[in-house]
């Protein structure tokens, strides 16, 4: 495979699907894996570049599925984006919450994206060894929240999950920088996608009134050119970086 190649966790709707087609513009091939199939063909005319593998981060036979089908039918991995997430099946106040729906949330939004990462780190490590000579820079992009530093009372578990991944990223950007994968994280604030379709109006009037500095929801795409941005390495000099991709959300205000 001469084409560089990324991997985009949860990429067949929302922001991975954003991220997915901002990778293809810049003639990455592009793997995409969720639990569905994309219900429509989301890359018309660019099925040579692309392919779906279907994969439950939060199982590990179903990970060591989706690496195995890499290895063997591509052979290269450039870039691990992971995005795939989910909020918890319902929101409910931290005094009255279930274990089962914690469980549910930190399987697939941190315990999933933490040994994906490990098994694909060694596989980039083993890589850059084989490939010494080639133009080999492989990154790895994780997209948590602003959650992952706002109090949201009534989904705790889905803000201890992004709060992990920040960690996460700390802890890998540490380990792999000597190896030359950077590690870097992205903390998207409100987002139009399928997850946020059910609080459209809530936020709206909270971005009318003022919530954030720049007055706006954010797109898929905004965070796609981001992640293109830092795989290609166009912000050298850096690993374990956070960038808030949030309207200003992240600056304290009086
Ligand atoms: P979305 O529209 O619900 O899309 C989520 C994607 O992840 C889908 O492709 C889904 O496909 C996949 N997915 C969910 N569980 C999975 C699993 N166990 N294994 C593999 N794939 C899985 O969500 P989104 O708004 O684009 O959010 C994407 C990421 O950004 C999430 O991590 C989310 O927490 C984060 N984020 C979103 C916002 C926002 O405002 N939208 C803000 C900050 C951060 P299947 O259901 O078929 O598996």
């Amino acid at each position: 495979m001469k084409q560089k190649v990324v991997l985009v966790t949860g990429g067949t709707q929302g922001i991975g699907l954003g991220i997915a087609k901002e990778f293809l513009s810049h003639n990455y091939f592009v793997i995409i894996c969720a639990r569905h199939e994309p219900k429509e063909k989301i890359f018309k005319n660019n099925e040579e570049s692309t392919m779906f593998i279907k994969c439950d981060v939060s199982s590990s036979e179903s990970r060591a599925n989706l690496i195995k089908t890499i290895k063997e039918n591509i052979g290269r991995i450039d870039v691990l984006v992971n995005n795939a997430g989910v909020a918890p099946l319902e929101r409910e106040d931290i005094l009255k919450a279930s274990e089962e729906n914690y469980e549910f949330v930190l399987k697939i939004n941190l315990q999933g994206p933490y040994f994906l990462t490990q098994q694909l780190a060694n596989y980039m490590i083993d890589l850059g060894k084989k490939n010494k000579n080639l133009d080999y820079h492989p990154s790895i992009i994780t997209i948590s929240s602003i959650s992952a530093f706002t109090s949201s009372t009534t989904r705790g578990e889905y803000c201890i999950s992004k709060a992990g991944l920040s960690m996460m990223t700390k802890l890998y950007a540490d380990r792999l920088a000597e190896y030359n994968i950077p590690v870097y994280e992205i903390q998207p604030g409100i987002i139009k996608t399928p997850m946020t379709k059910g609080v459209k109006s809530k936020y709206d009037k909270l971005i009318t009134e003022g919530l954030l500095p720049i007055k706006r929801w954010g797109n898929p795409a905004d965070i796609g050119k981001a992640a293109v941005t830092l795989a290609k390495g166009l912000i050298p000099y850096t690993t374990g970086q956070v960038l808030n991709l949030d309207a200003g959300f992240h600056v304290l205000r009086l």
